[in-house]
């Protein structure tokens, strides 16, 4: 089994990078952020208390994130492998992360870094703003915000797989296309 942690900042191009992979390499992405939208959307009882985080930029509280990741993954007992996409985002839960995955016979395979700089994060989520409807792009304030939770509670979930001799990083500017044959290559490599 492979799998991937795919990491980076808001903005960084995680979600359209683990879509790729999971239709050519058959890998079930999981994002965090899309399984909350969906709660969301239905006002479903987990989307009501994650709401008033999201809204403000702020990570939803561990506890009720840990439950939801691992109840999706016991949806696909069957897959090659997963991307985590948006998980994990706090120490507490990359730890949660590879307990599970003990619990069930298998491991991190790496984490993968998409490395962009700032400005560029900053243009591409209130550019995404304008036309997917997401309200946590249209607001400056709460695209900065996201980005700072980002650099406090989330970039040293980093150190926790460079420990483990499992980080990598790739550049995350430049087409899509040469973004995502680097990053091809390297799931390959493993
Ligand atoms: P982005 O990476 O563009 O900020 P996501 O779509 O991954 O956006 O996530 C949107 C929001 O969902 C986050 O700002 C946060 O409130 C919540 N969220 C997603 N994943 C997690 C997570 N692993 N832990 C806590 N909150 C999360």
């Amino acid at each position: 089994m492979k799998n991937i942690v795919l990491f980076g900042p808001p903005g960084s191009g995680k979600g359209t990078q683990a879509q790729k992979l999971e239709s050519k390499v058959g890998l079930r992405q999981i994002s965090t952020g899309d399984l909350f939208r969906f709660h969301l959307g239905n006002s479903t009882e987990l989307g009501k208390k994650a709401k008033a985080f999201m809204d403000k930029g702020d990570l939803v509280p561990d506890a009720l994130t840990i439950e939801m990741l691992q109840s999706e993954v016991e949806k696909y007992p069957d897959a090659k492998g997963f991307i985590f996409d948006g998980f994990p985002r706090t120490a507490p839960q990359a730890e949660a992360l590879d307990a599970f995955l003990l619990s069930r016979s298998t491991s991190i395979s790496a984490m993968i870094l998409l490395v962009v700089g700032e400005d560029e994060l900053v243009r591409r989520l209130l550019e995404r703003g304008k036309t997917s409807g997401r309200e946590d792009d249209q607001n400056e304030e709460v695209v900065r915000h996201r980005i700072t939770v980002y650099h406090e509670k989330t970039a040293p979930v980093a150190d926790f797989y460079s420990a483990q001799g499992k980080f990598h990083k790739i550049p995350g500017e430049g087409g899509i296309e040469a973004i995502y044959a680097s990053l091809e290559a390297l799931i390959k490599s493993l």
